[in-house]
């Protein structure tokens, strides 16, 4: 079993990224993929645990991007796989993203704070040292002081881009991620494309626009896609060339997402490896 999708504290999952690589060992997964948002912060510990739990750990990140449309942009996460960390172009819209997902935290607890009884320090104190501040993480202080039950109730009722405390941040155009994904021997693979749940979500011709930017792949298999969603991301995906991969998305205690509940085979993973410049780490 193979998972190509999950979330640490390094960006905002609940488990450190070593809890992760062993949970995975324990659902079972023969191979787990770490991509934290917009970070690569976990990776040396995922990879050590990795070798103690005796299985195979992906090194990749999950880039927070945009596609520009006439009536403002659409959010598209790309989960780049296998890159070199160190890349200047891909690392550079990394750290404008993160420092930018800082400064827009700050103004949505200012926002938040007209209303309800949080500080900044709630929110520091909810994140990780280091770590990819989002929403989340908000909404874990919201927990936190019992404004809220759960991040379902927070994203549900305060923390939604058409809520009055919303405030976006910096994401490269999709297009230019893709090409930095690919200039740092990166596979970029499109995360929950058809996720309309979460908010607007890309065209098949966008898809195609992007295919031939460099994207490589689908992730077809999400628990955010109905059936009907799935069929057809998968036949999008094969008539693109394009790799389809399934993933959980695993965020920890934070969302209802449990690892391996969504797989990837392994020619998709195969693929995978063989477009991308890092090794997978294998015990
Ligand atoms: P941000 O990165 O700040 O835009 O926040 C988006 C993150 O919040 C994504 O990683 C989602 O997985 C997470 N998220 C979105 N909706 C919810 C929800 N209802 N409950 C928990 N987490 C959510
Ligand atoms: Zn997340
Ligand atoms: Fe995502
Ligand atoms: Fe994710």
């Amino acid at each position: 079993m193979i998972d190509l999708h999950t979330h640490s504290s390094a960006s905002d999952g609940t488990d450190a990224p070593g809890r992760v690589v062993e949970l995975a060992a324990e659902a079972g997964l023969r191979v787990v993929a770490l991509t934290d948002h917009d970070t690569t912060a976990g990776w040396d510990e995922a990879a050590a645990a990795a070798v103690r739990s005796g299985i195979s750990l992906v090194r990749g990140a999950e880039v927070s991007t945009r596609v520009a449309m006439p009536d403002g942009g659409i959010s598209v996460h790309v989960l780049s796989y296998l890159h070199d960390p160190t890349h200047p172009a891909l690392l550079e819209e990394l750290e404008r993203t993160r420092t930018s997902r800082l400064t827009r935290a700050r103004r949505m607890t200012e926002r938040l704070a007209e209303d309800f009884p949080i500080t900044w320090a709630d929110v520091v104190a909810s994140t990780g040292d280091g770590a990819t501040v989002g929403r989340p993480h908000l909404a874990d202080a919201l927990v936190a002081l019992g404004v809220v039950a759960s991040r379902d109730e927070a994203f549900a009722a305060m923390l939604h881009p058409g809520a009055p405390y919303y405030v976006p941040h910096y994401a490269p155009d999709a297009v230019t991620a893709i090409r930095a994904i690919r200039a740092a021997g990166g596979v970029p693979v499109m995360a929950h494309p058809g996720a309309g749940a979460r908010g607007r979500v890309v065209t098949a011709e966008t898809i195609e626009e992007l295919a031939g930017a460099g994207l490589a792949g689908l992730e077809v298999d999400h628990r955010d896609h109905p059936p009907e969603t799935r069929a057809r991301l998968r036949d999008l995906a094969e008539a693109l060339n394009l790799v389809a991969t399934g993933s959980s998305d695993y965020h920890g205690t934070g969302k209802l997402n449990r690892l391996a509940e969504n797989t990837t085979t392994p020619e998709a993973l195969a693929a995978i490896e063989e477009q991308g410049l890092l090794d997978v780490v294998r015990p």
